[in-house]
């Protein structure tokens, strides 16, 4: 163990006398040196995972598990009368992005160096990830999240590029982070950053001058929704990620040995949703700075470039204004406009087209015109881009599409996350599971073993009652460990639909009010935050808040339902939240969550689900069979039904069913305006009346009727127990390293 000696080389005395904070500094610099001796350049053909985000989360606890030193380090800390969890407080969370996507990307790189694979992360280094979200007066207000410590698992390369933009030049600098992989070698993310950005450009909250490019290019992750000149800067930040990409990829494909003409035999890129599309065009025009003639770079480049699409959501899918593009890489318009006028001149059909009549550019046309794979990520998902999304795609190039079920790694939402679960499936199946999620199966052996199953209940007791004193001291927090932990944690967006998970908490404080008093009390808990522009978005925390304030104060009720909204979920607070969860809402509607994630990882650690049959929960309810999930609602078809014959009309449902009426009412009602804003809670009103686009009210009374069903079965004991079993022992399948695998085979095809 090296540590001891870091510890005096840098501190100047012993582990005992040193303060957390400079044996946290300490381990970073024993893991980063660690981690950079397991680095290997073995493979001729190479993947980038292109991604504007990399939601990775602390890492100093997952390294430490990686290289096997997890024990060793957290018992010599121990003899030293410290704290591997203290120290682990001290770390910032990058949170370099916004929500399932980004965490996606960071389960991906886990997998990659764990499978050994010859693989790295390409993205951009924000200074300030995702905003941190604090409640005022229950309303969601944003602050800068600032993670780069003086030292951080950063490091500086001597990779610099000039990055060329309509009317200027910015130099752009290359920053590592090692990534471990479990007993296996160690990859890269690089992140690219502009050496000119000023922090102090910052404002009130998050705002700041959006037009300064030089100073603001990599300041903030984009906060998906914004304003035009938010919008432009996004297309700067884009191009700048996928010009310092391309140029890497291609100085190391011609290291290796590559002529540039055989590119694709040396490089495989993975596009992360359309963000980084621009690659497709600037890669064309490097090749042919090159000397390569474009007829020759566009096919190479087809070789080179697979697409994974993450949505369906009509206003998520990118289409940039073409006199945004020509400001700010006019230089790419030319290669652009070949591109589409080679579509035009081969398909009659409009909505293929790359340019449409409205003179937007349609980046996911170009990488399903101009890459060789497009993969959507659950089985549904990718049934509904062949059949309707991208129908007329699918017809053209029926070989080029193909579904990736998502993953998560299990080193982090298990065995980091969940210790006590983790041991205990050790000790019943042995240590297997580790490399080879599959032997989770195993598990299966012990469904009708009442001693394991009472020992599986109370590992999730013991997880509660480590949540209750995490919130305890971190946000203030009180909870009932003794009641049903029904958790709801994601971004805030009406798809996922956490209004109506509202809705029921309103129609229950009524049913208590009543006298109708649960078997056991529940506590229904939601984090989420909502995209700074993202208005009903913010009005619906504000309801939650509201809710959360009013069941407080009634001591008629609140011995029995309680509700919380944890402040600033992040991956952090996912691994305290999930392994403490009894059920876990998934609750979109039908056809709009491609896969979600955050359900295999509760899955994982037992809980069950409460869901529509959208994105992976389809396949989650293969797996366990219908006894071991709760399903409820319209299936995708008939959503979708919905929407092309537009006779959805949420008012018919306000009116059809007075349970509903007084649920909705009850939002505008003088109890919540005695507590809320009266302008928030209107317009949430108004639109759950008069839009409702995701059908809300739909679904509401199924939902209600089958988490009553479930509040009911959680009272047999063992009968969950067995639930909470089967779960765990059939996610397996959602092992990143399963995904990760899959698309080695079938798309990047790596030596
Ligand atoms: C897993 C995860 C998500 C994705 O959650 P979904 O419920 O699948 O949308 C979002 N944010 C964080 C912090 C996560 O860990």
């Amino acid at each position: 163990m090296e540590l001891a000696e870091i510890v005096k080389k840098r501190c100047g005395k012993p582990m005992k006398e040193c303060t957390n904070e400079e044996l946290y500094f300490a381990l970073l610099e024993m893991t980063k040196k660690m981690a950079g001796e397991r680095e290997s350049t073995k493979g001729k053909r190479k993947l980038y995972y292109i991604s504007a985000e990399f939601l990775i989360g602390k890492l100093l606890s997952n390294n430490l598990i990686n290289l096997g030193i997890y024990d060793d380090v957290k018992k010599l800390l121990e003899e030293n009368g410290k704290s591997l969890s203290e120290i682990e407080d001290i770390e910032p969370e990058p949170s370099l992005g916004n929500g399932g996507l980004g965490r996606l990307a960071a389960c991906f790189l886990d997998s990659i160096a764990t499978l050994g694979l010859n693989g790295d992360g390409i993205g951009l280094n924000y200074h300030y990830g995702l905003f941190r979200q604090v409640f005022k007066n229950r309303l969601q207000c944003e602050t800068p999240n600032p993670w780069m410590d003086k030292e951080s698992w950063l490091e500086k390369t001597d990779v610099v590029y000039s990055i060329p933009f309509g009317g200027f030049t910015l130099q752009s600098r290359m920053y590592d982070i090692a990534v471990t992989g479990y007993e296996n070698r160690t990859t890269r993310l690089h992140l690219f950053d502009v050496e000119t950005v000023e922090e102090g450009l910052v404002r009130e909250g998050i705002d700041f001058d959006k037009e300064d490019i030089a100073k603001n290019l990599t300041l903030f992750l984009y906060p998906d929704d914004s304003d035009d000149k938010g919008r432009l800067l996004r297309v700067y930040q884009q191009y700048f990620m996928v010009s310092s990409g391309a140029r890497l990829i291609l100085d190391e494909a011609a290291a290796r040995g590559s002529n540039l003409h055989d590119l694709y035999r040396y490089a495989t890129i993975q596009i992360n949703d359309t963000h980084p599309t621009m690659v497709i065009p600037e890669l064309i025009r490097l090749l042919m700075e090159r000397g390569i003639l474009m007829e020759e770079a566009i096919d190479i480049v087809s070789k080179t470039c697979a697409y994974t699409n993450h949505t369906i959501l009509a206003e998520a899918l990118e289409k940039w204004p073409v006199h945004y593009l020509e400001k700010a890489v006019p230089h790419l318009m030319p290669i652009i406009y070949e591109l589409n006028n080679r579509v035009v001149k081969k398909y009659r059909d409009e909505s293929v087209y790359i340019i449409d009549s409205e003179n937007r550019v349609h980046m996911a046309h170009i990488d399903i015109h101009y890459g060789y794979s497009v993969n959507g990520v659950a089985y549904l998902h990718t049934e509904i881009l062949k059949n309707s999304e991208l129908n007329h795609f699918y017809r053209i190039y029926p070989e080029k599409f193909n579904n990736k079920t998502n993953g998560i790694t299990f080193r982090r939402w298990l065995l980091h996350c969940n210790p006590r679960l983790s041991a205990l499936i050790e000790e019943l199946i042995g240590p297997g599971f580790k490399k080879d999620a599959a032997e989770l199966e195993k598990l299966s052996a012990y469904v009708n073993d009442d001693a394991v199953l009472d020992r599986i209940l109370g590992v999730k007791e013991a997880c509660k009652a480590e949540l209750k004193d995490y919130l305890k001291q971190t946000q203030g927090i009180e909870l009932n460990e003794k009641s049903i932990f029904d958790i709801q944690i994601k971004r805030l967006h009406e798809y996922k639909r956490q209004q109506m998970n509202a809705l029921y908490v309103i129609s229950k404080y009524f049913e208590i009010k009543e006298g109708k008093k649960p078997s056991a009390p529940i506590t229904v808990l939601f984090g989420a935050k909502a995209a700074p522009a993202y208005i009903i978005a913010k009005d619906i925390i504000h309801l939650i808040l509201c809710l959360q304030q009013l069941i407080e104060n009634d001591p008629e009720v609140s011995p029995y339902l309680k509700v919380v909204m944890v402040e600033n979920y992040n991956v952090t607070l996912a691994e305290k939240l999930i392994p403490a969860a009894d059920i876990h809402e998934q609750i979109s509607l039908a056809s709009k969550e491609a896969s979600g994630t955050s359900n295999m990882k509760f899955m994982l650690n037992g809980a069950v689900a409460l869901g529509t049959m959208d994105g992976a929960n389809v396949e989650i309810a293969d797996l366990v069979g219908e006894d071991n999930i709760y399903i409820f609602g319209e299936s995708s078809d008939e959503v979708i039904r919905h929407y092309e014959k537009a006779d959805y009309v949420s008012k018919d449902f306000y009116e059809a069913d007075p349970k509903i009426r007084r649920a909705v009412d009850f939002i505008v009602s003088q109890e919540m305006l005695a507590i809320g804003r009266k302008e928030n809670l209107n317009r949430l009103y108004n639109e759950l009346l008069n839009k409702d686009w995701f059908m809300t009210l739909l679904d509401f009374k199924a939902y209600c009727e089958e988490k009553e069903r479930a509040l009911k079965e959680y009272g047999n004991r063992r009968a969950w127990a067995k639930k909470m079993l089967i779960n765990i022992s059939k996610a397996g399948f959602f092992s990143s390293d399963r995904t990760i695998a899959q698309y080695n085979a079938e798309v990047w095809k790596l030596d």
